[in-house]
């Protein structure tokens, strides 16, 4: 079976999609320096699968991206345990939208510079196969329409810059080695949720500043009072709107994307992952306190520099072209996200 390297593979979507894959069948080699996660997240994944034989199908390395030597020795020991590495998803970064705008030099340098690293050596190495994480943080959206892959490109933060630049330097890639590299560039819209053993999760390092993370401790009482910002946005409550997509979802779009890459010609494509539906801040917690029978006391403070009022994607190509299509709804990204707060509310 196939040998997937995972960069950032024990963080919140990295953990869910290597479960996915490991169900799938694949190898799976993972890197991650845990500068936001910990590596207990893959033996949860274990707990899950909860058989030997997967033991052998995971083999993770701390270390960075950003080091060259410490990539170049595992794909070279991949290919000397006859193992080697034919695809990459590619996860590794940082992910604070708010921080980017106070540290974008330290954006840039992990999540560009990184990436150029990883691209160097899978070159090197004739690795030419790779799923990278971008964002529907690309996007400059004023409108009230879903967002298609060709809609206008315009970051307001360093963060979706780098994803930017990022997707352009795989473009540059694609174009200048004879078309011989297949990348699919995912645009996440906002994953939220957890697998629903409730033993993996999103497991932010520093104060969260995500609504959904936000609200799960509002709900266990650590944080005392969702603050919404703003209730007089161009939408049908006020609140914004935001296409909210189970991690489970989002973990099993990785999987189709990869089968899709390995069975057809070297291309590059970019794709929304979002469900096509829109969910208000207001709608959102409510849906949270019915399902989980819970109290979210809320109140509405001044809007967040540079929110936008509604992201949802048009999502008709990624469910055209791969197999896949989103299965879980709202409800259920509320129930299995709070199971996994509600059962580790200090993280792994
Ligand atoms: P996460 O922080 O949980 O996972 C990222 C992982 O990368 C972490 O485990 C971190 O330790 C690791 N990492 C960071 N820099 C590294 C480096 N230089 N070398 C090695 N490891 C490094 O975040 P996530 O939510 O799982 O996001 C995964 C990817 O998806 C990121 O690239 C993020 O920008 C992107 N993304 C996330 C969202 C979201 O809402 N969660 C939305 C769009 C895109
Ligand atoms: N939000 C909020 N209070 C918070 C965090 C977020 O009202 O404490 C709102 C935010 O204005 C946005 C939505 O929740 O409209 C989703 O925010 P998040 O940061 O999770 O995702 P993004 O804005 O990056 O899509």
């Amino acid at each position: 079976m196939k040998n997937i390297l995972i960069t950032g593979g024990t963080g919140y979507i990295g953990s869910h999609t290597c479960l996915a894959l490991l169900k799938r069948g694949f190898n799976l080699t993972i890197i991650d320096s845990n500068i936001n996660s910990s590596s207990l997240s893959i033996s949860r994944v274990k707990k899950i699968l909860k058989d030997e034989y997967y033991d052998e199908k995971i083999v993770f390395f701390k270390g960075d991206i950003r080091d060259k030597k410490f990539l170049d020795e595992i794909f070279l020991n991949s290919i000397k345990q006859n193992n080697r590495i034919q695809g990459v998803i590619h996860f590794a970064g940082l992910k604070a939208v708010s921080e980017s705008l106070f540290q974008p030099l330290v954006y840039w340098e992990n999540n560009v510079y990184g990436s150029i690293c990883l691209f160097e050596i899978m070159g090197k190495y004739d690795c030419k196969n790779i799923v990278f994480s971008s964002s529907a943080s690309i996007y400059k959206n004023n409108s009230l329409k879903p967002i298609l892959e060709t809609s206008e490109i315009k970051p307001c933060t360093p963060y979706g810059q780098t994803k930017v630049a990022i997707e352009n330097i795989l473009e540059g890639i694609f174009k200048t080695s004879s078309n011989s590299w297949r990348i699919a560039n995912l645009r996440y819209f906002n994953p939220i949720g957890a697998h629903e053993s409730g033993l993996i999760g999103e497991n932010p390092l520093s104060t969260p500043n995500n609504l959904f993370p936000i609200v799960c401790r509002v709900a266990d009482g650590s944080i005392c009072e969702l603050q919404i910002f703003g209730n007089d946005w161009p939408t049908n409550d006020g609140t914004p709107v935001r296409d909210y997509i189970h991690i489970m979802d989002l973990a099993e779009a990785h999987c189709a994307g990869l089968d899709f890459l390995f069975k057809n010609k070297p291309q590059f494509i970019n794709l929304n992952v979002g469900t096509g539906i829109g969910t208000s801040v207001l709608e959102l917690v409510n849906k949270f306190m019915e399902v989980n029978n819970c109290r979210i006391p809320y109140k509405y403070s001044q809007k967040r520099l540079g929110d936008l009022p509604f992201v949802v994607a048009e999502n008709k190509l990624i469910t055209s072209i791969l197999e896949w299509r989103p299965k879980r709804n709202i409800e259920q990204m509320c129930r299995d996200g709070w199971q996994w707060q509600k059962n580790n509310p200090n993280g792994f």
